[in-house]
C-alpha cells in the first residue's frame, strides 16, 4: 500500500509551495460543510488528516497563508497567496494537519470513507459518478 519512503508530495499550482506528507493517515472524509464549500469552490472539500510531526513544507513555508474564521472554534485555511490553492492547515492546537487532497502530487493510495456535513450539502450537490463521463473536455 504504502510507497517506500512512505511520504507523498503536494504543491500548489503555481509551484511556490510543496509539502511532505507521511501515512499513516488518520483519515479521509469529504467535508459538505459551508465554510469548506467557501474556501474550496466546490461541493464539499477532500480532507486527510494526518498527526502535525508527519507533515512538513518542503519549499515556501513562509508564503504560506492561514485564516481562521472568527465563529470557528477548530476550522481553519490555509492557502497560496500568488495562486490561491487550497494548502493543508495546522489544527488550532497544532497536533493534527489536514491535506486538501486535491493538492496531492500523486495517489494517496487511500480512498475517502465518508461524507461529513451531509446535512449542509450544497442544494445542487449530485453526486459525479450519476453525470455523463468525457475522457477530457466535453
Ligand atoms: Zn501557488
Ligand atoms: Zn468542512
Amino acid at each position: 500500500m504504502d510507497n517506500e519512503q512512505g511520504k507523498y508530495v503536494g504543491s500548489c499550482l503555481c509551484g511556490a509551495i510543496e509539502y511532505e506528507v507521511e501515512k499513516p493517515f488518520l483519515f479521509f472524509k469529504y467535508c459538505h460543510c459551508s465554510r469548506c464549500r467557501k474556501i474550496t469552490g466546490s461541493a464539499f472539500s477532500p480532507n486527510i488528516m494526518v498527526k502535525a510531526p508527519q507533515f512538513r513544507w518542503s519549499k515556501g513555508k513562509d508564503c504560506v497563508k492561514r485564516f481562521e474564521p472568527e465563529t470557528a472554534k477548530l476550522f481553519s485555511s490555509g492557502f497560496c497567496p500568488t495562486c490561491g490553492s487550497n494548502m493543508p492547515w495546522y489544527s488550532r492546537n497544532e497536533r493534527y494537519v489536514i491535506i486538501p487532497a486535491g493538492t496531492l502530487d500523486k495517489d494517496p493510495e487511500y480512498a475517502p470513507q465518508k461524507n461529513i456535513f451531509w446535512n449542509s450539502r450544497a442544494p445542487w450537490f449530485t453526486d459525479a459518478c450519476d453525470l455523463e463521463k468525457f475522457a477530457e473536455d466535453g
